[in-house]
């Protein structure tokens, strides 16, 4: 099916863009075109701000709504949202490559909890408070909405990265500009149906399509009042110089390379921990953040645990993402194809030895798909090691002692997600504890809505998700009364 869509929703409604420019959207199973959609130029994000503005600004704007009354409307949108599940991971799989088993749990049910949840917190959370001042008369300290909101979105989660955005800045009373990436920006446009569908007042969401520099004039557009940002490091330090220089608040949730550090107790039975590890560690052809991609395991097991990782990786369905066998799909571009490729080629000349994989699937003669690949006897040093790959390629790494597993995990620019697996889940727990990272899990990872993610170093700044991920989109104002 060819996906058309003509027209921007801004404002509450479909406007025509500025210009006849669109981005043509392949599917990376196939390599078949899937559809257009108009490309946002600095004309059209301008508009886009513009509605944001005034839907913020105007006298009873969506930022004096009683925020019970917000929450009414964020749970319509879910359940609009919830309507158009099937279509929703359909597209997401065939933009990305995200096979859809997982794009109906990450890319559907997900989102619509994280918006739930939000609109439950817009419900109970104190937006102001009297206290008592010391030097006489009180105080109303006020938690009031930060403004508009400029949300940038990657490619590899778009529903469920878009609504970690949208759904606090919504139960805040901010107003958004989301700009989705030109590779999945499709399902954006159901997004949009279903806040239109749900009466969303007109300017709070207001989606733009478009590539970096898109991105980059709505980054430092001067009626935008905070940047929430998710995407690769590099992107994310020209962001934040941006917004140091405008002195505008900004969340950064950037890339990663995180540990899995298997304990010399950990059963290493692929019936008990093979599914929790392929999650943790693969998810989504190994194009997530957050995912567990250097393994370390204890010299005295090295040999077991190649072994089973070998297996579990060999054994993996790989194939076209709609198909419900499988769990490895393509990488989403053919550039990402090619990027990975390039660093397999780099860790066999580091001197990694491929104990499975390395190559291109058989069979497959058309799409972006790359084997799914276990490198061991891999150096900490090793390129390989210490780069985000964004693809199904998972680095062994021995360790001596659980000190030394502890000082290679934090050998890393980057601190995101994590894991540890132990049959002693309290001994995992004091072991996570030592990790320098935003997030890490105990025999599985999982973020769930009600708990921050974010990332420390390199991996980026601030938080989402949570009570803290609602604080990001809200101000302080202190009336001494
Ligand atoms: P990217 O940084 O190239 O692009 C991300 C988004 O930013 C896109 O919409 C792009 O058009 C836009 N963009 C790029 N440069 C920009 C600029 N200078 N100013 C404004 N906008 C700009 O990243 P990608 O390749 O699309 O996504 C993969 C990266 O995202 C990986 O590094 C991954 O780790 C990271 N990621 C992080 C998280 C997290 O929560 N920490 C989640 C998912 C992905």
């Amino acid at each position: 099916m060819d996906h058309r869509y003509a027209q921007l929703y801004v404002g509450g409604g479909w406007v025509t863009p500025s210009t006849s420019h669109v981005i043509t959207l392949v599917n990376p199973s196939t390599e078949a075109r899937l559809g257009s959609v108009p490309e946002a130029l600095e004309a059209d994000v301008d508009v886009a701000v513009d509605a944001a503005r005034r839907a913020f600004d105007e006298p009873g704007g969506w930022a004096h709504w009683a925020p019970e009354d917000r929450a009414d409307v964020m749970e319509r949108f879910a359940t609009e949202l919830e309507a158009r599940a099937e279509r929703i991971a359909g597209l997401v799989s065939s933009q990305n490559g995200l096979p859809i088993s997982w794009a109906r749990q990450l890319e559907v049910g997900y989102p619509t909890s994280v918006l739930r949840y939000y609109a439950g917190l817009a419900r109970t959370t104190a937006f102001s408070e009297v206290r008592a001042g010391l030097l006489g008369g009180s105080i109303e300290v006020r938690k009031v909405p930060v403004g508009v909101v400029a949300a940038i979105v990657p490619w590899n989660y778009p529903q469920v990265l878009s609504m970690f955005k949208i759904a606090p800045a919504m139960a805040a009373g901010c107003t958004v500009v989301l700009k989705p990436s030109p590779e999945a920006a499709l399902d954006a446009f159901l997004i949009a149906e279903a806040a239109e569908a749900a009466a969303v007042p007109a300017g709070v969401l207001n989606i733009v399509p478009g590539g970096r520099e898109a991105g980059a004039h709505l980054v430092s557009h001067p009626r935008v009042d905070k940047v929430s940002f998710t995407g690769s490091t590099a992107a994310g330090r020209a962001i934040a110089e941006i917004c140091g220089r405008l002195l505008r608040p900004v969340t950064l949730e950037l890339g990663g390379k995180s540990a899995g550090i298997i304990l010399d107790d950990a059963e290493l039975d692929p019936v008990g921990i093979g599914e929790d590890l392929v999650a943790a560690t693969l998810a989504n052809n190994g194009q997530t953040c957050f995912l567990s991609t250097r393994i370390l395991a204890p010299r005295t097991r090295y040999a077991e645990v190649i072994d089973l990782l070998t297996d579990l990786v060999r054994a993996l369905p790989v194939g076209d993402a709609l198909d419900e066998s499988t769990l490895i799909g393509p990488m989403a571009t053919r550039q990402q194809r090619d990027r990975v490729e390039g660093y397999i080629a780099k860790g066999r000349h580091e001197g990694a030895r491929v104990t499975t994989g390395g190559g291109r699937p058989a069979g497959l003669d058309k799409g972006w798909f790359v084997e799914p690949t276990v490198f061991a006897d891999v150096d900490n040093g090793f390129v390989v090691a210490q780069e985000e790959i964004f693809g199904p390629v998972l680095c062994v790494l021995p360790y001596d002692t659980v000190d030394d597993a502890v000082r290679i995990a934090n050998d890393s620019d980057y601190g995101l997600g994590g894991t540890v697996w132990t049959a002693d889940p309290e001994r995992g727990a004091d072991v996570a504890r030592r990790v320098r990272t935003g997030t890490i899990g105990v025999n599985h990872y999982l973020p769930d809505p009600v708990a921050p993610f974010g990332g420390v170093k390199a991996s980026g700044l601030g938080i989402e998700l949570g009570p803290e991920g609602l604080e990001a989109y809200l101000q302080i104002q202190s009336v001494y009364l």
